[in-house]
């Protein structure tokens, strides 16, 4: 998990809407997104509340535990009390909101939510639907005022948490493009853990070894297909999307390839050419009144968009490929090859690797030294087996070093005995806990969105904590 921590540790989902029937903790996995666009996990923790000093620790030890390093954008299921905790310990780490989670806690508050298509539509295109900063505003003010809402107080409170949800807002930071992207919804990140009820601590200890497992076997048979077959594509696997199908894993071979697509059909014109920048303004045919603009160094490679797609998502958009394109380059610069979405993200795991399997030489080694020996034993015995005194010589040898050797083994045998009943001396058997119930256990501190949901909070409580984790999924990003 450290390993793995090391790799996809820029974006991390820290999600603490489960529990346990048993004990009634919560259980809270950290869990992160890998280069195959599947779930990796980093590490889980049981808390007795959801006090700010509480996360603080976990935070801490987390953080402790992974030599320091820190996401660089952080989804979790609430607000309050977490908010504060990554604060300080993660004070360069950009703090997100599930979209999935406050779209939920939005539609459960307001019934017009539900039943008005138009409304429903409003509020997704601020969540998630615009551009940059001028369109969200023009957006957000044209709903609240549509709705009557300019004095309501969960909005006035949203709108000021507003860098934490809206996707518009986000785009300078990595996060992997998870909650702009409608691909996240099909992608439909969920832990699973098939937990029952009554579940105990040891038994979910068991769990969770049987989930990363199946999680790395998955992991596994990706990496397997990846390096045995390349992507097939509509279209001729030539120049930069060749480039692409040799470099990206197979998912984000087929964004890439999207990308690819709309950016045959787009429309670029030159407004601006000076020394080595080019200044191009790019826009898609079905959306001929949208235009990015692109800025191209032709001498260093060097390339940005206004959309920001590669800073959000990590790789290129399709107003740059386009660029790209006209000034005939035909490989992905290096710059813009994030190394954790390619098919060598995990290679330093195996230069590991294969330095472990350089003591399978050894035993390779071993087996070539043995037959050598054997040779020369025998050829030796060969040579003296017509002269007595020279039998006395090698019988003595042998004598002299059986004796060596044996005394070497029944050293090294002991050696090893003692050091294992030391450790099974100093091992514990470990049991669940008595069930005792503490004081402020069984309440959970209600999020920024949770507060006035009184009835159907307890309701949903009761349900989970019947039916700890096998419920619903709660890694859900939009
Ligand atoms: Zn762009």
């Amino acid at each position: 998990m450290k390993e793995d921590y090391d790799i996809f540790g820029d974006i991390m989902v820290f999600d603490t809407t489960y529990r346990t029937n048993k004990y009634n903790l919560i259980c809270a996995p950290f869990v992160g997104v890998n280069h195959h666009w599947k779930n990796v996990m980093f590490g889980c923790a049981f808390l007795a509340d959801e006090k700010v000093e509480s996360f603080q620790w976990l935070f801490e030890v987390f953080k402790k535990s992974m030599a320091g390093k820190c996401p660089v954008s952080l989804f979790t299921d609430q607000d309050q009390a977490i908010s504060n905790a990554i604060e300080k310990v993660f004070p360069e780490t950009r703090h997100r909101l599930c979209l999935w989670h406050l779209y939920q806690n939005a539609v459960s508050r307001f019934a017009k939510l539900k039943s008005e298509n138009s409304f429903k539509d409003a509020f997704k295109k601020c969540l998630s639907g615009c551009v940059d900063e001028t369109e969200f505003e023009s957006c957000w003010r044209s709903m609240i005022s549509e709705y009557k809402l300019e004095n309501h107080p969960w909005f006035n409170r949203l709108y000021g948490l507003k860098e934490k949800w809206c996707t518009g807002l986000s785009k300078d930071f990595f996060s992997a493009g998870i909650l702009s992207s409608q691909r996240s919804e099909s992608t439909n990140h969920a832990i699973g853990f098939s937990a029952k009820k009554n579940t105990s601590l040891t038994e979910f200890y068991g769990i969770f070894k049987e989930t990363l497992k199946h999680w790395r076997s998955k992991e596994q048979k990706d990496e397997f297909q990846c390096s045995r077959s390349m992507p097939e594509s509509a279209l001729p696997l030539t120049g930069i999307l060749k480039h692409a199908s040799e470099v990206y894993t197979l998912t984000i071979f087929r964004y890439f390839e999207a990308e690819f697509f709309k950016s045959i059909s787009s429309s670029s014109i030159i407004v601006l050419l000076e020394d080595r920048m080019m200044v191009y303004d790019v826009s898609s045919y079905d959306n001929a009144g949208l235009s990015h603009r692109v800025i191209f160094d032709c001498f260093s490679n060097l390339i940005t968009c206004s959309c920001k797609k590669f800073e959000e998502c990590g790789f290129l958009c399709y107003h740059c490929l386009r660029v790209l394109h006209i000034n005939s380059i035909f490989t992905i610069p290096e710059y813009y090859i994030k190394k954790r979405w390619t098919k060598f993200a995990k290679s330093e795991i195996w230069d590991k690797f294969s330095s472990t399997t350089g003591r399978l030489e050894k035993v390779d080694d071993c087996f070539l030294w043995r037959h050598e020996m054997t040779r020369k034993f025998y050829n030796l015995v060969l040579q003296c087996q017509e002269n007595e005194e020279a039998w006395m010589i090698v019988e003595e040898g042998y004598n002299r070093d059986s004796q060596a050797v044996n005394t070497l083994i029944t050293t090294l045998t002991s050696t090893e005995q003692s050091d294992t009943s030391i450790y099974l001396n100093s091992s514990h058997i470990v049991q669940d806990p008595t069930r005792s119930v503490t004081k402020g256990r069984s309440q959970r501190i209600k999020g920024h969105f949770q507060k006035n949901k009184k009835k159907k909070t307890v309701a949903s409580n009761s349900i989970t904590a019947k039916e700890f984790g096998s419920k619903t999924p709660n890694i859900r990003l939009l």
